[in-house]
């Protein structure tokens, strides 16, 4: 924060000498037995003896606290392999080994000031330290408090308790203590979230109206859920690490493989089992395996198949009855043409007799 304050950017530095020599014993602080190897001992009144890594640490604190170890001076390091392996230290993937082979190196080849010169005047320090106390009060959880976490985190009986450490924490109980006092929470263990998301997944496969199968990239059958068996009349059992040409033809799974692209809403008759599916395949590079979904729309194509049959009827009906309409209107028609023509002719005959009678009057 201090650095940012004043707009200074490490990377922009150049490095410079220390501003005092320090003591050539000392710069071997930094690797683990770095201050064990050079305590300059006189006597053998007490032991030098260097610890690190948190198990190591704790393991020997407990000693300690059984009373079991006395006189004893001892180096003490929660990072393993010490400061050099400590959280802060950059992250430009150089291993510890390299690390410590440079200070080893700079501690050759630095100088150094005479013991006597660096320490002078060591009388008038001050080496007092005041400590406080600083603990944290901790509540700690009732056994049955414990349980009740642990089941929570699918942790019924003691098998279920790995203690594989991915949380943070050693084992399993220690987790679900620091989840009481609300220093963690369940989500952050790995096995349990895993399981949960497993369990989840399966749930879905298994449920699913849709037929889902995954594929490897030899097209052998590696997953098959229960609606692609009732579809596809065969168990999963003994369709699995078989290839899926056994059921059905490949080549949609196959061009998925080779283009690496998903193939979406292909719809795909499958005579031979008297279905009609939306396919869909998804590619999944990282695993090397294809998702095939099938959506099975038979039931919605006989529908429309259906659909069409009565639209075609109604229509065969109305032309019909259309037909028959124009055939009567047609016969009405000539009907009245031939009454009309007889008509006329009559008319025309009476006419001209009438005609004819009035001539012969005048
Ligand atoms: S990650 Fe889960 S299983 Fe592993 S120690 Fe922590 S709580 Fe136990």
């Amino acid at each position: 924060h201090w650095l940012k304050e004043e707009k200074i950017k490490l990377s922009t530095l150049c490095s410079e000498p220390f501003e005092r020599i320090p003591s050539k014993r000392g710069r071997r602080f930094p690797i683990a037995g770095g201050i064990e190897r050079n305590i300059n001992q006189k006597d053998d009144f007490y032991e030098v003896i260097h610890v690190d890594g948190m198990e190591e640490c704790i393991e020997l604190l407990e000693n300690l606290s059984d009373g079991d170890l006395h006189h004893l001076f001892i180096e003490m390091n929660i990072c393993k392999g010490g400061c050099l392996n400590g959280p802060v230290m950059p992250k430009n993937g150089e291993s510890l080994h390299l690390r410590q082979h440079r200070v080893k190196e700079y501690v050759k080849k630095s100088d150094s000031l005479p013991c006597k010169q660096i320490f002078k005047n060591i009388e008038y320090i001050d080496v007092r330290k005041r400590f406080f106390d600083r603990t944290f009060p901790k509540k700690e959880a009732s056994e049955e408090e414990i349980k009740k976490i642990l089941k929570t985190m699918g942790k019924r009986e003691k098998q279920d308790e790995l203690n594989c450490g991915a949380c943070g924490y050693n084992t399993c109980r220690e987790k679900a203590q620091a989840v009481f006092e609300g220093m963690s929470q369940m989500s952050m263990c790995m096995p349990y979230m895993r399981s949960k998301a497993e369990s989840l997944t399966n749930i879905i496969f298994g449920t699913s109206p849709n037929i889902i199968f995954i594929l490897d990239e030899e097209m052998n059958v590696k997953e098959f859920n229960p609606s692609a068996e009732k579809v596809f009349q065969i168990k999963a059992q003994e369709i699995k690490e078989k290839p899926i040409t056994l059921l059905m033809d490949d080549d949609y799974f196959q061009q998925v493989k080779k283009t690496k692209q998903n193939l979406y809403n292909q719809k795909v008759v499958y005579n031979h089992y008297g279905i009609v599916v939306i396919l869909n395949v998804l590619y999944l590079e990282k695993e090397n395996i294809m998702l095939v979904i099938m959506n099975n729309i038979t039931v919605q194509e006989k529908n429309k198949e259906e659909l069409a049959r009565v639209k075609e009827k109604t229509l065969n009906a109305a032309q019909d009855v259309i037909d028959k309409q124009m055939r009567v209107a047609q016969e009405i028609a000539s009907l009245l043409g031939e009454t009309t023509a007889e008509t006329k002719v009559t008319l025309t005959k009476l006419k001209n007799i009438v005609m004819g009678e009035v001539g012969e009057d005048e």
